[in-house]
């Protein structure tokens, strides 16, 4: 979603803080530009349609139903939560849902409601039926979040004015519509947000045919030639998630335009995305460093995401959203009530051993020194 970027002009003489604030700013501006580029990447290869939707077919199957009933009864669809990891289709069904209810959408995020001013004008522009997509809701700050109640429950928004004594509240009466929320983090919504929804999907990774099919529909739509195997091998890189998928598409066409005929053979797709990093079950640079750093400087654990964070001087929402669900779900890591813990599945993908008694203890493996296998990855890789 579009989220602003304000840089502030200064005046005053340079001195030893403006250096630190223009790098600041230039990284806010970079990480906003990346965002945007992403965005763009990613409109260009949304499905528009419920039936483009690839997978998912319980989810989308209980969207049928909704949106069927709701077009028989001619009232607004409940209001619907969708959580899960990024990239895996919350933006795209929440797109989908009023293109096939033949309603308008607004869309906005978390993040950019500051204030309950900044969502008013959302509410007010809501034609009844329409939808209001925000995204990253579980970032809504407290103020936006008890605005939103009446809203979603009695389509109606209270406004005070004045202040003091002389504040009064006036109540404005809404169109009925739908809010669609996606969030991340449906742990970080508090219950009664939670509980206002009455539609809650959550999206689970995708299965290897699934992503092999999304990546050889957007090959045409991007007009490149790829082999079945070659969709095979990008899906199998890609973590379970389309977004992922979609971007290793693009490089490797890029790849096989600068490098080869154009057409995305097997081979064309192992070369760039080992010139990438990725290895043969999709860990990226990144991932390896989650990983190491929980060998290395805490002996594979437990550790407390915040101190992993810290370590790799990343923030602790970027590995809690974008790193860990992935490695959680293929048990490379395991999530005690102590803190991460490296597995041994972990430690033989990466070729690694922990001291002597480390795993024994834990309970994860009967020998702390077996001899780890080294995988295609190591062999290739490193
Ligand atoms: P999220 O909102 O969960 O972060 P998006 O909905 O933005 O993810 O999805 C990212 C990209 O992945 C989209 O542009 C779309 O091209 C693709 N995508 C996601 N889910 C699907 C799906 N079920 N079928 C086809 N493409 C999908």
């Amino acid at each position: 979603m579009a989220r602003k970027t304000t840089i502030r002009n200064n005046d005053d003489g340079p001195d030893d803080r403006d250096e630190t604030r223009f790098t600041e700013e230039a990284d806010r501006r970079r990480a906003a530009e990346g965002v945007e580029a992403q965005e763009r990447y990613d409109d260009e290869l949304r499905p528009s349609r419920l039936e483009d939707v690839v997978g998912q077919r319980a989810v989308v199957e209980r969207l049928r139903i909704l949106l069927q009933a709701t077009k028989k009864r001619n009232e607004p669809l409940g209001h619907l939560l969708f959580d899960g990891p990024p990239g895996l289709g919350k933006t795209t069904l929440a797109s989908v849902i009023p293109k096939e209810l033949g309603t308008e959408l607004q869309i906005t995020s978390g993040p950019s409601l500051s204030a309950p001013k900044d969502l008013l004008p959302y509410l007010t522009n809501a034609s009844r039926g329409s939808v209001l997509f925000i995204d990253e809701i579980h970032r809504m700050p407290p103020t936006v979040e008890e605005f939103i109640y009446p809203a979603m429950e009695d389509f109606r928004v209270d406004i005070t004015l004045g202040d003091g004594l002389n504040a009064r509240t006036i109540n404005m009466q809404l169109q009925p519509f739908t809010l669609i929320g996606a969030t991340t983090r449906s742990g970080m919504l508090t219950a009664p947000l939670r509980d206002r929804f009455v539609n809650r999907e959550h999206l689970d990774f995708y299965s290897l045919d699934d992503l092999a099919d999304i990546i050889t529909r957007n090959a045409r739509k991007l007009r490149t030639e790829i082999s079945p195997d070659a969709a095979m091998e990008i899906a199998r890189r890609s973590r379970g998630t389309p977004r992922k998928a979609n971007n290793w598409l693009r490089w490797t066409r890029d790849y096989a335009d600068a490098r080869a005929d154009g057409r995305i053979t097997n081979e064309v797709a192992d070369a760039a995305l080992r010139m990438k990093s990725v290895d043969d079950v999709g860990l990226e640079e990144q991932d390896r460093r989650y990983l190491e750093t929980i060998i290395s400087v805490f002996t594979g654990g437990p550790a407390g995401v915040q101190a992993i964070a810290h370590t790799m001087n990343i923030p602790a929402d970027t590995l809690e959203d974008e790193v860990e669900p992935f490695l959680l779900r293929e048990g490379f890591v395991q999530r005690t009530p102590r803190g991460r813990m490296i597995t041994v599945k972990a430690l033989q993908h990466l070729g690694r051993s922990l001291p002597a008694g480390r795993l024994t203890d834990s309970g994860l493996a009967s020998s702390s020194e077996s001899t780890p296998k080294t995988t295609k990855n190591q062999k290739e890789l490193f």
